[in-house]
């Protein structure tokens, strides 16, 4: 059966990823319309009282108010977990609504958390300065060493949260060992999978718990709008996420959800194309520069990890300038094509010094111990022409005297 208005979602069991990426999650109305309604609209109204008292008691299903519930929004969600295997997700505004949702909503007082040393600089906020007010104890740990997350591991630790790749030196996590040893021990395995997208990576494959999303990223993936999304089972999401969600408030705007669903739809083509444009400017980078940080080379320390786990390894990479922040700001400032920029996962290549812009705000020694250095740029590598970004580096790199 072919359902074309109305909200049937059962149809959707057997697509494939791809099938679902373009498909998943519409709900056509009366109308037919092909590319997803937009509702713009904060609340709802209803035939007779009983409705809505029968909607507020969880009785009759239907929309009530746009923090609880929107038809764009939850288009975008339904898509969203139908790609990524997970049960349900819920969005919010941005990446870092997202990961704050993920870890309050079931975290308290007199809990433990161990987190990967390598992660986006808001991220590692969150865990050294935000949880840490609440009561919350946190141990950071070299994520790409196995022993080190046994080894953190007390009576009381409640959430394994990670991502892998990482921002921005690019540590893998070993998904499989991780999220068994969380399984072993009662702790649940929340993923930020930022790097990767359902695409090219699935965390839930491996058993994690929840994955996390910033959305902005590869899934918008033409730098227009900041989303997140959080994933996990049924009972998770209603029972964990969505009391905290609802009553707190980090929701994405409809217009957002839209574009991002727009987005999703070209998300496989563009993660495969750029992953594809990021080996190759990789090779060509390697030999002239003092350190490359790419899953997809041999040169990786955990390149036949980066391959079992991932379908391919993604845009995004990090190298080294031996001459320190003087001549990276020298190759940044020689580009003319790639842009500087601190965004990533967009269809434009960018570059940018991580000690002077995301991770600026921790601290030497936290940048120092995460292998930030101040040589270090990272590259988002985009859509164009190949051989227009390999010109563009070499008059670069060139001008930058490498
Ligand atoms: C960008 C990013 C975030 C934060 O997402 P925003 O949408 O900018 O709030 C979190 N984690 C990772 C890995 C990121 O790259």
């Amino acid at each position: 059966m072919k359902k074309t208005t109305g909200l049937n979602r059962s149809i959707t069991s057997n697509w494939r990823p791809a099938t679902r990426a373009i498909r998943g999650g519409t709900w056509r109305s009366e109308n037919g319309e092909t590319s997803e309604a937009l509702f713009l609209t904060s609340g709802y109204s209803y035939d007779d009282a009983e409705t809505v008292a029968a909607r507020f008691a969880g009785e009759a299903e239907g929309m009530t108010y746009s923090r609880l519930q929107n038809p764009t929004v939850a288009m975008l969600e339904e898509r969203i977990a139908l790609m990524e295997g997970a049960e349900a997700c819920r969005t919010q505004a941005s990446g870092m609504a997202a990961m704050t949702a993920a870890l309050l909503c079931q975290l308290s007082a007199g809990d433990h958390i161990v987190a990967a040393r390598a992660a986006f600089g808001s991220c590692r906020w969150l865990v050294d300065s935000l949880l840490p007010r609440f009561g919350i104890e946190t141990t950071v740990i070299d994520s790409a060493i196995d022993r080190e997350w046994d080894k953190a591991i007390r009576p009381n630790t409640k959430v394994f949260f990670f991502e892998t790749p990482a921002n921005p030196t690019l540590d893998v996590v070993d998904l499989q060992y991780i999220c068994d040893l969380a399984k072993l021990h009662g702790i649940t395995t929340v993923v930020d999978n930022a790097f990767a997208t359902s695409v090219l990576q699935r965390p839930m494959d491996f058993g994690a718990d929840v994955v996390a999303y910033s959305a902005t990223k590869l899934m918008d993936g033409q730098g227009r709008v900041l989303a997140g999304a959080v994933c996990g089972s049924r009972e998770w999401i209603d029972e964990v996420l969505l009391p905290f969600q609802r009553n707190t408030g980090p929701n994405l705007s409809p217009f957002n959800a839209w574009v991002v669903l727009k987005g999703l739809e070209t998300l496989e083509l563009r993660a495969m194309r750029q992953s594809e444009s990021a080996l190759e400017l990789g090779r060509f980078l390697e030999p002239r520069v003092a350190r490359m940080l790419h899953p997809g080379l041999p040169s990786h320390p955990r390149h036949e990890l980066a391959l079992r786990q991932m379908r391919a390894t993604g845009p995004i990479f990090a190298f080294e300038v031996p001459g320190g922040r003087q001549q990276a700001f020298a190759l940044l400032d020689a580009l003319e094509l790639i842009d500087i920029s601190n965004n990533i996962g967009d269809a434009r290549s960018l570059m940018c010094h991580p000690a002077s812009t995301t991770h600026a705000n921790m601290g030497e020694e936290a940048r120092a111990e995460m292998g930030v250095t101040e040589g270090l740029l990272r590259f988002n590598v985009g859509l164009e022409d190949i051989d227009d970004l390999k010109e563009d580096l070499d008059r670069a790199l060139s001008a930058a005297g490498l």
